[in-house]
């Protein structure tokens, strides 16, 4: 018997094509997509590699990559301002998975019938997250022009609550259509001020963008890590900044957070406490990315942040020189908010649609590594001659 084999290059090349192009234009989403570095890290491809449970005390019984996932945890710990030995944490799929990680985490140690405040502009994971593991309520508080939590309208929640109540809070280090970061030290001075106490409430920053973003902004002027002691747990993505080929993100947990939790199974089929959400996990992601953070180094992140910093700057002030309106770049973020243009260039750029709050339809481009200037002065020219 002849077996042929399906013969796909021809089709492969073409969407090769297709994607090198396109790519330029992907101006919508918060996520550098420049990683063709990434290359070098294709031979790995030939090997299974699967981290398989909790990367510290798993022992795997197949090909695994624990030991850079651990340096990962400890090198992330390092920027976040945790100690190594105070950490824990492994690497997720997105921060969707670390997200959902946390609030499994907050919901079992707090039961249930906590109360989960987020914003109105918080990551839709963190919804879907609060339905996932029954929460019996949520509560989305305002946020203001910026995109942070209204503090006023936060605090006005607070005292329509019980003050023993049992509450979870997801703060945001660069929310998904403005960029905007939630000023979590004032929130919290008003949790304390209103009178909840630390053992009654659970606390995580959604650092999907922004955990990649502050530790390199060595002004201190944006503190949102684990310098914050009520800070329990963080979430951060490698594809939004570092640029991976495969969507990835870490979780980290306070351990003095984690061990109160008493019941986590051990696992015998694969030897490893049962503390992740996934079983069988992407192994190869974890070495790309340790390697990559590696390479690039602290004062590389430093310079690579400043610039995509800088272009959103210039990308803002050309669109308000072109007169564009609702122009609006948060202080330390690369992503710009600006009146919508047409339909045809919303659909060619990847552009998401938002109802401003004054009802006016708004978008956002965010100035990646892979978007350039020239792209963006060609972008501006074809919506002023639309
Ligand atoms: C992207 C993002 C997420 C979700 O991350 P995925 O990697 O897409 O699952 C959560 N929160 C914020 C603020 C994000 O920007």
């Amino acid at each position: 018997m002849t077996v042929t084999q399906y013969d796909y290059k021809e089709e492969l090349n073409l969407f090769m094509k297709f994607l090198d192009e396109e790519k330029n234009k992907c101006f919508g989403i918060q996520m550098n997509q420049e990683t063709t570095d990434c290359l070098e890290f294709g031979p790995f491809l030939k090997h299974t590699l699967n981290n398989l449970g909790d990367p510290f005390t798993g022992k795997g019984g197949h090909l695994h990559t624990f030991n850079y996932e651990q340096k990962l945890v400890h090198l992330m710990s390092e920027l976040l301002n945790i100690n190594i030995e105070d950490a824990w944490g492994y690497y997720t799929s997105g921060s969707s998975i670390s997200n959902l990680q946390a609030l499994h985490f907050a919901a079992t140690i707090l039961t249930n019938n906590a109360t989960l405040i987020t914003s109105e502009d918080a990551h839709n994971s963190i919804i879907k997250a609060a339905k996932i593991v029954r929460l019996k309520n949520v509560i989305q508080v305002k946020t203001n022009q910026q995109g942070e939590i209204d503090v006023e309208g936060f605090e006005n929640v607070l005292r329509s609550i019980g003050k023993t109540e049992k509450l979870i809070f997801f703060f945001c280090s660069g929310t998904v259509s403005k960029g905007a970061y939630d000023d979590v030290q004032r929130l919290l001075d008003v949790i304390d001020h209103v009178g909840f106490q630390k053992e009654n409430y659970y606390l995580h920053l959604d650092a999907a963008l922004g955990g990649l973003i502050t530790p390199f902004i060595t002004n201190d002027e944006l503190i949102l890590d684990f310098r914050i002691p009520q800070i329990d747990s963080i979430s951060t993505s490698f594809h939004k900044r570092l640029g991976i080929p495969v969507p990835g993100s870490i979780f980290i947990i306070r351990k003095s957070v984690l061990n109160t939790i008493k019941n986590i199974p051990f696992i015998a089929d694969y030897s490893s406490n049962d503390s992740t959400i996934p079983g069988s996990r992407d192994g190869l992601s974890p070495l790309i990315t340790y390697f990559k953070l590696k390479k690039y180094g602290f004062e590389g992140m430093v310079f690579r942040t400043e610039r995509v910093i800088q272009k959103a700057n210039w990308f803002a002030e050309k669109l308000v020189e072109n007169g564009i309106k609702k122009v609006l770049n948060n202080k330390y973020s690369p992503c710009v908010y600006f009146e919508a243009p047409k339909n045809e260039i919303i659909n060619e750029y990847h552009l998401p649609i938002y109802n401003n709050k004054d009802g006016i339809k708004c978008t956002h481009v965010f100035t990646m590594e892979h978007v350039s200037e020239n792209q963006l002065l060609k972008f501006i020219n074809k919506i002023t001659n639309s």
